[in-house]
């Protein structure tokens, strides 16, 4: 396919923490606010006058220091993050706000805290606690977590208006990002879809990590080009599979994938499209804030959710969005030495393969990406096993 036109421009912003469009979003006086974990709400993050930033390590070369403090046995995110954090790489940050919901990523945040890593003036981190359940009881904690952790903190430091109009208008931007985002994902359905899912991922992390107002352009110039984008010829990609798993900021991953053979057509993880681009629907009659969290705890696909509901929930999500954009497997993948994803990936490849049917890759990856023989061998095999199953069902038609 011919390149999109402002790939170059997207792929540019994710070479670093701190790029020109953070730069320029706090040259206009805005507040931006560190985070570190999808369970909380980035819309409440995007109120006027602020805007989240969720953190990543582009280039990360070296762990050694975030290793000293964190020890070799942690999650390789949290290492790379303080890494990038004992580097001086976020102290563009006003603030920091971080859920109690992974240990290794507190402990990677209060590194940040103890060792002063941010100093500007008024910096300070934010710990929430938040639920492990989506009940109505877990829903009213979270809502009064938010409120004294996230938005109190944001009113009393920096002045910002957390009032319900303030949330709707947050709401609305907000939304139209994800319209857009959802309307080019949609092209992955196709039968030649005509967009890759490694250009799919460098446009939906730039979302995560860049004030969101200032892509609007380019993702609705994006979404008009790809109108009348001639497709890749059939075959170029020889199976078309669902990535699901822990963090992927860096979708070289993916492209990895797909050098190796297999189309990636939808994602479930996070700093992907589902969850977490989907529109906020708002009605009238209740507080915007209860809203936000109950569309987050109704959304939420993290194996931190632990109950029998939720863990039943993560299966029929996955298949679902397997069937709705068509795809011939799913590769699980883990971040090394994540804990929640650890038991998930092992669980769930189980029982998607064995009681959904469908084939399944179950790989663990480190943080930096690199060229990944080892990864790209495991998807050569794995996608020459599902060809060599849809000429066995073929065959017995
Ligand atoms: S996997 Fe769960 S705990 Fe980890 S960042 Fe995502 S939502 Fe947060
Ligand atoms: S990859 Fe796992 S261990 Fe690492 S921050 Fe995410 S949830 Fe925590």
């Amino acid at each position: 396919m011919k390149d999109l036109r402002h790939l170059y421009y997207f792929e540019n912003l994710l070479q670093e923490a701190n790029n020109d469009l953070v730069r320029q979003a706090q040259a206009e006086g805005r507040v931006a606010v560190g985070s570190v974990c999808a369970l909380i709400p980035e819309v409440l993050l995007s109120l006027p006058g602020c805007f989240p930033a969720r953190l990543r390590a582009p280039r990360t070369g070296s762990m050694e220091m975030g290793t000293y403090y964190m020890t070799s046995l942690t999650c390789e995110c949290c290492r790379a993050l303080l890494e990038r954090a004992l580097e001086g790489g976020y102290s563009f940050l006003d603030c920091l706000v971080a859920p109690d919901a992974c240990a290794q990523m507190n402990r990677c945040v209060e590194n940040i805290d103890l060792l002063k890593l941010c100093d500007k003036e008024k910096f300070f981190v934010s710990y929430a606690d938040v639920p492990m359940k989506s009940d109505e009881t877990a829903l009213r904690h979270y809502v009064r977590q938010m409120r004294l952790r996230v938005l109190e903190p944001l009113r009393d430091t920096f002045g910002i208006d957390v009032s319900d109009a303030a949330l709707r208008k947050a709401v609305e931007s907000h939304n139209e990002t994800c319209r857009l985002v959802t309307a080019i994902g949609e092209y992955r359905k196709e039968e030649r879809p005509r967009i890759t899912g490694y250009e799919f991922h460098v446009l939906c992390t730039a979302t995560y990590c860049c004030p969101k107002d200032l892509l609007l352009d380019k993702l609705r110039e994006t979404l008009e080009e790809l109108a009348t984008r001639e497709p890749d010829p059939k075959g170029k990609y020889r199976a078309r599979v669902v990535m699901v798993g822990s963090e992927i900021d860096n979708p070289e991953l993916i492209k990895i994938t797909e050098e190796a053979g297999a189309l990636v057509v939808a994602d479930r993880f996070c700093f992907g499209s589902f969850p977490g681009r989907q529109e906020i629907v708002l009605s009238g009659d209740e507080d915007v804030l209860t809203q936000v969290c109950r569309r987050y705890l109704a959304w939420g696909q993290c194996p931190r959710f632990m109950d029998t509901a939720k863990i039943n929930e993560r299966k029929a999500y996955v298949d679902a969005l397997a069937k709705e954009f068509r795809a011939d497997g799913i590769i699980y993948e883990q971040m090394k030495f994540c804990d929640y994803w650890g038991y998930e990936r092992p669980v769930a490849s189980h029982i998607m393969r064995e009681e959904f049917g469908w084939p399944v890759l179950s790989v663990d990856v480190p943080y930096v990406v690199g060229s990944n023989a080892q990864l790209r061998t495991r998807v050569q095999a794995f996608v020459e096993s599902v060809e060599i199953k849809k000429i066995q069902a073929e065959v017995a038609r």
